[in-house]
């Protein structure tokens, strides 16, 4: 039987640069049995260190990546960015072998057009979600930030005097700021959901969600 009938948890990521690495690192980290993927033989002496299966091959034959049992993956992520040629082929390459969940990396809206097109069913861009989280965080007081997308955000944030030392219930977060306030954790202890009881006291960490202007202006109150 094939792994991708036996088992779900393997997956491949090809291109072991800074992106990739910490990527396969974190699968590895979070319990999937991951092969890695890179044509340059320093990359995968390197990482065959620290990860169990790094094997080297270019991503853009189909021949190799048949070899290698990539066909077996229900999950293959192109980690390689600079390179549009050889992300564009390695995924067209993936999309004949008819891999169910192809995840590509794009680094421009271009790349990602191009991404779609020939085969790839999500399109990443870790760049530049990455430059806007951590825009975010330096603007303004969040300690955490995410954005999910119609705007909607959820925001980890020191909590404001003015919501401190009284019920939620009777300092009513959402009519005052807009925000919803989540989850809460008191000094020294761990986080919690938040209810109309919780009374939160300073040094409290709260996570709020509601849309991102809202969610700023609730952060700046600290
Ligand atoms: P990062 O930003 O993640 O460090 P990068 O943009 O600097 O990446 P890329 O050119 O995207 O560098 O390459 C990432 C990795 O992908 C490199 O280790 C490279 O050897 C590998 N790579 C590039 N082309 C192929 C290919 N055809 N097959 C396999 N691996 C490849």
């Amino acid at each position: 039987m094939s792994a991708r009938n036996a088992d779900d948890s393997g997956i491949a990521v090809i291109g072991l640069g800074r992106f990739g690495c910490h990527l396969a690192t974190s699968l590895t980290q979070l319990g999937h049995d991951v092969l890695a993927i890179d044509r340059d033989a320093d990359r995968v002496q390197k990482w065959s260190r620290h990860l169990d299966r790094v094997v080297q091959a270019d991503a853009t034959e189909e021949g190799a990546l048949r070899q290698l049992g990539v066909v077996d993956f229900r999950r293959v992520v192109v980690a390689i960015g600079a390179s549009l040629e050889a992300s564009v082929l390695t995924v067209l390459a993936l999309a004949e072998l008819d891999v169910p969940q192809i995840w590509a990396r794009a680094t421009s809206d271009k790349h990602a057009l191009i991404l779609g097109s020939v085969g790839a069913h999500h399109v990443i861009f870790p760049e530049a979600e990455t430059g806007e989280r951590v825009a975010h965080l330096i603007v303004s007081k969040m300690l955490d930030f995410i954005e999910f997308g119609d705007d909607f955000a959820i925001a980890k944030v020191r909590v404001p005097d003015a919501l401190v030392g009284r019920p939620l219930r009777e300092l009513a977060p959402a009519e005052r700021y807009g925000v919803m306030i989540v989850g809460a954790k008191l000094p020294g202890e761990r986080f919690r959901y938040a209810d109309p009881a919780t009374v939160l006291t300073t040094g409290s960490v709260v996570v709020v969600e509601g849309n991102i202007a809202q969610v700023q202006r609730f952060a700046m109150l600290g």
